[in-house]
């Protein structure tokens, strides 16, 4: 489901778990994947 948020309104940076391929925001320097909890994570 594709939702279209006005972007200024939106806090954190956009991750994605080399892992799982999850994409999330996070808030934080280590954010932890929402899917499968794995730090091992890269910038989108
Ligand atoms: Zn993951």
């Amino acid at each position: 489901m594709d939702i279209d948020i006005p972007s200024e309104r939106v806090k954190g940076e956009e991750y994605r778990c080399k892992d799982c391929g999850e994409r999330f925001r996070g808030v934080g320097k280590n954010p932890i994947c929402p899917s499968c909890q794995s730090d091992n994570i890269a910038e989108a």
